[in-house]
């Protein structure tokens, strides 16, 4: 958000230090930025293209208007994200080079220039594109909504380590030394520095775009029906790489939006439902490890995966036309009632919680369920059978709810 179109910090740009560029023309807007969001953005183009990280020492005090590159010139530093043909042209005797994610250290030789390079990093950068006129540029927020299944939005994802600080105090126990901290930090920035770039290029590589994701969290946005299968998969391959330690767990959160929600905000949302999904208690009294989902908190384990389940049953049945909407709508209208009657049974003061959810297990939301689904098509009965003893007996009636909105979503045209 730029600072210019809004409350400008007349200070800075006083002192020469901000200053508001031409206003751009894109679509029917007019876009004001100062010379900072510009070059953010030129950096953001730079981090997809970059195959290099160059640096070298930069004693002077930084030259010209602000600009990302001004503020680590400040700080002594001097950095570039080049392709190949920039690496050539910027590197100087003494430059140090590193290669970005790829571990090859070959160095580089062109038109009678050698650079060598020095080691790797790595950087994520998974970045969604789009070829226009020739030239690929990123994907805006509108096209990675057109390219969701089902209704045109985005999603936005937070995601991070739980209790990150008490496993880095308590976690190793008396065992706890300087190199062995080193190295508990150094696995999970490969993780999520490297390995992030990975499983978005396996979930969804148009779809997605890995706007940060480093040390212990990531943020990332893209097609809103991607961005949970990311969640999803960020979790399970977390849980493979911590060896299904109990005390190594995420939680996320997902939010979905129109096309033209401002990004911050949305940022801010997921965010929220990200703390929310912190606060989650599960019966067995761990806490944590959870997905907020839609401002819906729920398990992993047990809740997540009988969601993605039914969801990929019912979208199923949706498209081949084994089901029609009409049984979506009246799943929907179950679990409004549902919640009806609780909210009814839970002003009564003289019960108590217990009470309410004995009582509410016999209401009329029950044989209604019973009845909807007795009237489906025959060859449909077995699996929907399976549906009702999960929300009856294992009480999944509680997430119906959810899982009609997201069924309904994922098969909106
Ligand atoms: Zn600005």
């Amino acid at each position: 958000m730029c600072a210019i179109a809004s409350d400008e910090p007349a200070g800075l740009v006083k002192r020469g230090l901000r200053r508001p560029v031409e206003p751009k023309i894109r679509g029917d807007e007019i876009v004001w930025r100062c010379s900072l969001c510009e070059s953010f953005e030129e950096l953001a183009d730079r981090i997809w293209r970059a195959k290099f990280l160059l640096l070298r020492p930069y004693p002077q005090p930084p030259r010209g208007e602000l600009q990302w590159h001004s503020i680590l010139q400040a700080l002594g530093l001097e950095l570039w994200l080049d392709d190949e043909d920039e690496l050539v042209n910027h590197y100087r005797h003494g430059d140090w080079v590193l290669r970005i994610n790829d571990a090859d250290l070959t160095p580089v030789r062109r038109n009678g220039i050698f650079v060598p390079v020095i080691g790797f990093r790595f950087l994520p950068q998974h970045t969604p594109t789009v070829t226009q006129n020739g030239a690929q540029r990123i994907a805006d927020l509108t096209e990675l909504s057109e390219r969701s299944q089902g209704a045109p939005y985005f999603g936005a994802l937070r995601m991070d380590v739980d209790s990150l600080g008490r496993l880095f105090a308590e976690g190793l126990g008396g065992m706890a030394s300087l190199s062995r901290l080193a190295t508990f930090s150094r696995l999970l920035t490969v993780f999520f520095e490297g390995y992030l770039n990975e499983i978005c290029r396996k979930v969804a590589p148009e779809r997605l775009y890995l706007l940060y994701s480093g040390g212990d969290d990531l943020f990332a946005v893209g097609s809103w029906d991607a961005v949970i299968e990311l969640a999803e998969k960020v979790r399970a391959e977390f849980r493979r790489y911590t060896c299904h330690n109990p005390c190594m767990t995420v939680s996320a959160g997902v939010s979905v939006h129109h096309d033209k929600f401002p990004l911050y905000q949305a940022a801010e949302i997921a965010k929220g439902y990200l703390e929310a999904a912190k606060n989650f208690e599960h019966p067995d009294g761990h806490e944590k490890d959870a997905f907020g989902f839609w401002g819906r908190i729920v398990d992993w384990d047990e809740t997540q995966k009988w969601l993605r389940k039914w969801h990929d049953k019912l979208v199923e049945w949706l498209e081949t036309r084994q089901a029609t909407r009409a049984l979506l709508f009246k799943l929907a209208r179950i679990a409004e009632l549902h919640e009806e009657i609780k909210r009814r049974l839970e002003r009564k003061l003289e019960l108590s919680q217990q009470e309410v959810e004995r009582q509410l297990k016999f209401e009329k939301w029950r044989w209604r369920l019973v009845y909807t689904i007795a009237r489906e098509k025959a060859e449909l009965q077995s699996d929907l059978k399976g549906l009702q003893e999960d929300l009856v007996q294992r009480d999944f009636i509680r997430h119906l709810l959810l899982l009609t909105r997201w069924t309904e979503l994922s098969t909106r045209r």
